[in-house]
């Protein structure tokens, strides 16, 4: 495992001078990381909202970005059009599932060195970078194979149900 390195986090004694947790702010942190999903700014308002009743989608969306500001949370750069956020700040590596937009944990080191490798070679001086996995979830994978074992059954299967030979007539066709 590489080692964690915590530059981007201030927590001395002086973190969080000036700045005001209201009490939304801190029931959106709160519901974010009982949440441990990567939800975007819709879900999260569906949750806090029993909680503040209130409270509008919009105010959730603007302290959710002063919450990513502040490095308390992490705003997600993924592909496909929900933004999402992570309770969790440390950097790491995501799967999205490219069929219903589900977002998990890549469970892997982020690695580092391969940064360190670019500065050498390219004369950049490289800030860092982004790599996504993409698959299908558990659940759609399950779907799938349902699908098309299914279909399979179809072709093969069943006699007479599909038979070719007893398909009646297409009636709608002579109408045009
Ligand atoms: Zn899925
Ligand atoms: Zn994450």
């Amino acid at each position: 495992m590489t080692k964690v390195q915590c530059k981007s986090q201030h927590d001395g004694p002086g973190a969080g001078h000036g700045i005001r947790m209201t009490r939304q702010r801190k029931v959106i942190l709160e519901t974010l990381r009982e949440m441990a999903t990567h939800p975007s700014a819709e879900e999260v308002y569906e949750v806090v909202r029993r909680q503040l009743p209130r409270i509008s989608l919009g105010t959730v969306y603007r302290n959710l970005e002063v919450l990513s500001e502040l490095g308390k949370i992490q705003k997600l750069e993924l592909g496909g059009t929900i933004k999402r956020f992570d309770w969790n700040t440390k950097k790491h590596y995501h799967i999205r599932c490219i069929n219903c937009d589900r977002v998990d944990d890549a469970p892997m080191g982020f690695m580092d060195n391969v940064e360190t490798a670019l500065d050498d070679t390219t004369g950049y001086q490289i800030t860092g970078h982004r790599l996504e996995f993409l698959g299908l979830c558990p659940h759609c994978l399950e779907k799938a194979i349902e699908r098309r074992s299914l279909t399979h059954s179809q072709d093969t299967g069943l006699p007479g149900a599909d038979d070719p030979s007893e398909d009646p007539p297409v009636p709608k066709a002579s109408s045009f």
